[in-house]
């Protein structure tokens, strides 16, 4: 007698919603195998290079080299994107809404939305500066500038916030317009000085470069007000200006609290190590979005090692395994300062050299490469142009 065989019980894959595709996102998209049902969201069509987006400022790269298609990078890890701003997750019936009104279901839900502009509700900031987060901005910045600086008008410029990106939109202006005697340029720091809380050799450094040219550095020198024709500090004094940049910082989009999975507006989602949520067993958040139990950088090389872990973690959790915990990789940060200086800034120690841009540039190239492999005629193309293109812009004049 011959048994009769059981038909084989349907394989059901697990399904991810992917919030934001950007470092964590979408390296968390590229790590889940076919071994699951993956649906990615993000609003914008293109995956941004953001470490390098200053260069856009003095035009030495184009918008071109610093985007990649997300739909075709998501096709490629073999899953779904979906063009939509997420609005809405309730993670205990395991739903999300997107602002199109799909509603869609998941198993698990990894969450990598970075952060918003803070504006620490200065007046002004939304209508009169402009901002300096996405390829977007910083193209319309460059356009804007070179607009400005066609005639002999003296012109006047004013950046707010005297961080990370300030400093890197500085040195951008200075590498393309130092040689111009119309330009004045302003930056304004609320802090002691600029880039006070990594080390004040960055301040002595910049100071230094910035001599010989029309530069007014003002720090303890909290922003007011932006109006259209200037930037009022307080205490009363205001800086007139013909184009005023905003850099003030990241904070948490409305979302992560709408969404409870952080306590209060404009704050980051708590997780455990293991960039599970601390308050939903089925929702990981990664990258910027995220407060760790022991705090780590806001950078794009800890948001991709944060997508490797969830999307490990997730597979752990489908098949009921332990979780694996986030171990940070010490990672130094390239801050360019134009083609003045490089900085190389490991904890609060700081090298200064021109020769680390070469440093920057090859993490850029090596890194887009690796998330866009060449592997079909589409990415080699786009490799070929990249890097043929920046060369050719970044080549000292002959
Ligand atoms: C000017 C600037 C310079 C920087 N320089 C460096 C540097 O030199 N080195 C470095 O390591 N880091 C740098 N960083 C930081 C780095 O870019 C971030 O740490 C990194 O981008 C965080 O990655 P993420 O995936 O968490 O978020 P992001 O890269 O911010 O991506 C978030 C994604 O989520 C999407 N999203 C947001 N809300 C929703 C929603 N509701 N629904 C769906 N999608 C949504 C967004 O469209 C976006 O694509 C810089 C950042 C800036 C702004």
């Amino acid at each position: 007698m011959t048994a009769r065989r059981r038909p084989n019980p349907p394989i059901t894959r697990s399904r991810v919603a992917i919030v934001g595709a950007n470092f964590g996102g979408l390296r968390a998209a590229q790590e889940l195998g076919s071994g699951f049902d993956v649906t990615v969201f993000d609003p914008s069509p293109w995956f941004e290079w953001l470490p390098n987006i200053h260069e856009l400022v003095s035009q030495a790269k184009r918008p071109a080299d610093l985007r990649l298609p997300r739909k075709r990078l998501v096709a490629a890890a073999g899953h779904r994107f979906v063009r939509d701003a997420v609005t809405a997750i309730d993670a205990k019936r395991g739903t999300l809404t997107t602002a199109g009104g799909a509603v869609h279901a998941f198993d698990f839900c990894i969450v990598a939305t970075g952060g918003i502009n803070a504006t620490y509700g200065v007046r002004g900031v939304e209508r009169y500066a402009l901002p300096f987060r996405s390829v977007e901005h910083c193209d319309v910045i460059g356009r804007r500038l070179a607009a400005l600086m066609k005639g002999r008008k003296p012109r006047s410029v004013v950046i707010a916030g005297g961080g990370f990106a300030g400093v890197e939109a500085l040195g951008e202006i200075l590498r393309r317009y130092r040689s111009r005697d119309n330009l004045t340029l302003h930056i304004v720091e609320a802090g002691p000085g600029l880039m006070w809380g990594v080390s004040p050799k960055i301040d002595a450094a910049v100071r230094r470069h910035v001599r010989a040219y029309d530069v007014q550095i003002h720090v303890r020198s909290p922003v007011a007000a932006i109006t259209p024709t200037g930037v009022r500090l307080q205490g009363g004094r205001r800086l007139r200006s013909d184009l005023t940049i905003w850099t003030g910082g990241n904070v948490a989009p409305p979302l992560l609290h709408a969404a409870r999975l952080a306590p209060k507006p404009l704050q980051w989602a708590p997780v455990d190590a293991t960039l599970r949520s601390r308050r939903h067993d089925n929702v990981f958040v990664i990258g910027d979005a995220a407060a760790l139990p022991v705090a780590v950088p806001k950078q794009a090389f800890h948001a991709l090692e944060m997508g490797e872990c969830a999307a490990a973690n997730v597979r752990r959790a489908a098949a009921g395994r332990p979780l694996r915990r986030y171990r940070p990789s010490r990672t130094p940060l390239l801050l360019a300062f134009g083609d003045l200086d490089t900085f190389l800034v490991a904890g609060r120690s700081v090298v200064a050299n021109p020769a680390l841009a070469a440093g920057k540039e090859a993490v850029y190239q090596v890194t887009m490469a690796q998330i866009d492999p060449p592997s079909n005629v589409h990415a080699l193309g786009q490799l070929a142009s990249r890097v043929i293109g920046v060369t050719r812009r970044l080549a000292p004049p002959r």
